[in-house]
């Protein structure tokens, strides 16, 4: 530990993604500050949906059984572009759900994690700027305070002030169409609105939320200033111009807007400075995938820069997140291109959906791309190897229990069914199960602390390379 700093790593915002990267490096005891602009937690009920290998993450960390009390499963059919198909089968995951559950409560949840864990959160502070050195990073604060720590971690959301202020560029495309969303009291009658939702070919809707409020959504008249809030007369207007009649909206408890702007960051890194989540990657809600994917980028992030921070890293471990996570972002962006397509009314994108519609009939094809949306289907291009290098593992039965159970605590873990191989040079990292019964198709797997496969094999010199490769050398 490196006493010259009172804080190791500082990141910047305390949504979801700051808030698990939090949560990941304190894991590995690293001081960790994070610093969030609001004083409250955003208010506004917006209803996500967590994806199975999200869900798989949570129950790695022991969180799922909270996130689960708080929210709602569905099935997983018609998860792209809403084409009509069921859930495929074998998805290979016990958590082959979907999980609707309100974002804040998501937020809630992880920032209690992180702190439970010793990570400190300060609210009402924004980064304003920094300076990086050899040592470390001076991080400005809007109060005009200076922080020093190692590192700093944008996850600052998609104007992210880090990202400015790194200079990276967030090229793609801008907003094309905006989309007016809220929650408010209804006038019209549920049949009312039953018989206009149903026939208005998914241009809006009204969705009940209990105790007479319904969420809104409804096609702005035109991409206009974000920073100014939709009012209800926008609502109004915008409904009857897609409805013919705005339904007696009133009473509204918040509105808001978004956009379809697709953009990925440059770089990842800079540095001692980091991008993560929506800093790092925009794209359309379709699919629900932006915060799926910006938790699953603190899962990547946390251990390697935990290990840098204790000085036990490899050299190339920290640029390995922007090699594999970059790429990943890179297709969510793309697959959100393509339903943003199937979802338009231009009568080549109609075609091009009725023939995906037939071919998403084919249980190969509806299996790909739900596991484009879920994350299952995630591949780190580790080398040549067995089809099982650098993918996930699925949470097997192993002796004693299931195998995310002994991911808890962020380590590596060797999963030997020859029970012959050896890690105690790196004991202090990873956990070695010797397990000739474990439900696995390979002697024997190294799993990295984000459960995905690091090395196969059965070959102790082998075995140790790897071991070097991703945990640093040996101790002892
Ligand atoms: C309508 C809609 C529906 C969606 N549905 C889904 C879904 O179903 N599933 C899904 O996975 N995703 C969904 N998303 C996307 C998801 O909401 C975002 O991807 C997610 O919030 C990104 O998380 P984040 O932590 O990266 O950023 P954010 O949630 O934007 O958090 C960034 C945080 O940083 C703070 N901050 C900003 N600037 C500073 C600063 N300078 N200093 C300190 N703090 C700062 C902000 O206050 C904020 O708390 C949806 C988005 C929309 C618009």
């Amino acid at each position: 530990m490196h006493s010259a700093f009172a804080t190791d790593v500082v990141i910047a915002g305390c949504g979801p993604a700051g808030a698990m990267l939090a949560a990941e490096l304190r894991l590995h005891e690293v001081r960790v500050l994070v610093l969030e602009r609001e004083i409250e937690p955003a208010s506004f009920v917006r209803i996500v949906s967590l994806h199975v290998r999200s869900l798989e993450l949570m129950a790695m960390r022991g969180l799922l059984d909270r996130l689960l009390e708080n929210g709602r499963r569905r099935p997983l059919g018609g998860l792209f572009a809403a084409l009509p198909a069921p859930a495929p089968t074998h998805l290979d995951s016990p958590y082959a759900y979907q999980l609707g559950i309100p974002q804040p409560v998501v937020v809630r949840l992880l920032e209690e994690h992180a702190t439970a864990l010793g990570a400190e959160v300060r609210r009402g502070r924004a980064v304003t700027g920094f300076a990086q050195d050899d040592a470390g990073v001076t991080v400005e604060l809007d109060d005009g305070e200076r922080l020093r720590a190692r590192f700093l971690v944008g996850c600052d959301g998609a104007r992210s002030t880090v990202r400015k202020r790194l200079g990276v560029g967030f090229p793609g495309e801008p907003a094309r169409t905006e989309t007016l969303m809220g929650e408010m009291e209804v006038g019209a009658s549920p049949e009312e609105i039953a018989a206009k939702v149903g026939g208005a070919q998914r241009r809006f809707w009204l969705r009940p939320f209990g105790g007479g409020i319904y969420s809104v959504v409804v096609p702005a008249a035109e991409v206009g200033d974000r920073t100014r809030p939709p009012t209800l007369d926008d609502f109004r207007t915008q409904l009857r111009a897609v409805a013919g009649t705005d339904f007696g909206v009133h009473s509204p408890r918040w509105l808001s807007r978004f956009g379809d702007a697709t953009r990925l960051a440059e770089r990842y890194r800079v540095g001692r400075v980091l991008l993560a989540g929506d800093a790092a990657h925009i794209h359309p809600p379709i699919g629900g995938q932006g915060l799926n994917l910006g938790v699953q980028d603190a899962v990547n992030l946390g251990w390697k820069l935990a290990a840098h921070v204790h000085g036990r890293a490899p050299d190339a471990l920290l640029d390995t997140y922007e090699a594999e996570r970059r790429p990943v972002a890179a297709d969510v962006l793309d697959n959100t291109r393509a339903q943003t397509e199937l979802l338009s009314a231009e009568p080549g994108s109609q075609a091009v959906r009725r023939l995906l519609t037939e071919l998403i009939g084919i249980e190969e094809v509806n299996r790909r791309l739900t596991e484009k949306i879920t994350a299952t289907g995630v591949r780190y291009d580790l080398g040549d190897g067995p089809v099982l290098l650098g993918r996930r593992l699925p949470d097997l039965d192993v002796a004693g229990g299931r195998l995310y159970g002994l991911l808890r605590h962020g380590r590596g873990l060797l999963l030997d069914r020859t029970a012959r191989l050896r890690a105690d040079g790196w004991s202090d990292r990873v956990d070695h199960l010797p397990d000739p019964t474990a439900d696995l198709d390979a002697p024997c797997v190294l799993l990295r602390p984000d459960g995905h496969v690091a090395w196969i094999g059965d070959d102790q010199r082998d075995l140790d390379g790897h071991l070097a490769r991703w945990f640093g050398p040996p101790t002892g």
